[in-house]
């Protein structure tokens, strides 16, 4: 095999699932099939299989900081991603980095809560992601529930498209140059009668677009979140625009959920080879 030149590279900053469903797995695994060089700075260690979470191990906040720099000091980075970050004083160590490297391309995934309840992000540290990450962040893709927690609302405060669009850009005046509010909580109790899954996306000079797919019904969706994150840092490290970032990452998503595989006896994962 003779070596790659002019590679993309793209770093994700996230937690493991020992599961291979979601997380820095997930991530590499999208990476790799998008063709670019993927690395991780790893923030937490969950115990975790198709059932569910069973354990949160998280890194001390300086040893997250330091895979990251030993990362950007060296090999360097196209595009970065943040997944599941558990504490403020990781939040505030991988900001630190960040800035540091002025790493512009930055995706960030606000993950919260694991579909079977576990908490991935502690209550109190969604204030200092709102205040440090948020205004460093080339985009953000909350869910619906992620949304209203980032903007201060009830649980239920987003029912239908318009109110995504207002989230979106509300959050987007909360630094983020765009916003991608997805939709794929909404109507999970009418999913025999669904046929499609809306995104919003907000941004750029007076950017919004709503990003249809077409809803697959299958119970094997774990990962879901960081394979669409994983997509949009990996097309950015690629040089694409951000709408066809987008584009691009919901569709290879939809491609690995057609593809879903039962791992386990409970939620199975995406297939990354979409
Ligand atoms: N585990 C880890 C380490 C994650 O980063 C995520 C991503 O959001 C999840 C679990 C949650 O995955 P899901 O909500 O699809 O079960």
């Amino acid at each position: 095999m003779t070596g790659q030149t002019g590679f993309a590279r793209a770093l994700t900053v996230a937690g493991s699932d020992s599961g291979g469903g979601a997380g820095i797995q997930a991530d590499l695994k999208t990476m790799q099939e998008l063709g670019v060089f993927g690395m991780s700075a790893l923030t937490a260690v969950t115990v975790q299989n198709s059932l569910g979470v069973h354990g949160v191990h998280p890194l001390e906040p300086a040893a997250v900081a330091d895979q990251a720099e030993a990362v950007l000091s060296d090999i360097g980075a196209d595009a970065v991603k943040t997944g599941m970050l558990f504490s403020s004083e990781v939040i505030e160590a991988v900001c630190d980095v960040l800035e540091r490297y002025a790493v512009r391309r930055l995706t960030v995934d606000p993950v919260m809560i694991a579909k079977g309840g576990a908490s991935l992000l502690r209550a109190e540290a969604v204030a200092a992601m709102v205040r440090r990450l948020l205004p460093m962040a080339e985009i953000v893709t909350p869910n619906v529930p992620e949304a209203c927690a980032l903007l201060g609302l009830p649980e239920d405060a987003i029912r239908d498209e318009t109110d995504m669009a207002d989230a979106a850009r509300q959050i987007r005046l909360l630094g983020p140059e765009y916003v991608l509010v997805k939709g794929g909580h909404l109507g999970e109790t009418e999913a025999e009668t669904r046929t499609e899954c809306a995104d919003v996306l907000a941004g750029g000079s007076d950017l919004l677009r709503v990003l249809r797919s077409p809803f697959i019904p299958t119970r094997h969706t774990h990962g879901t979140g960081c394979t669409l994150s994983a997509a949009i840092t990996a097309y950015r490290a690629r040089g694409l625009a951000m709408e066809e970032a987008v584009r691009g990452a919901k569709d290879f998503v939809s491609k690995a959920i057609a593809y879903a595989v039962p791992t386990g006896g409970g939620i199975g994962s995406l297939w990354h080879a979409a």
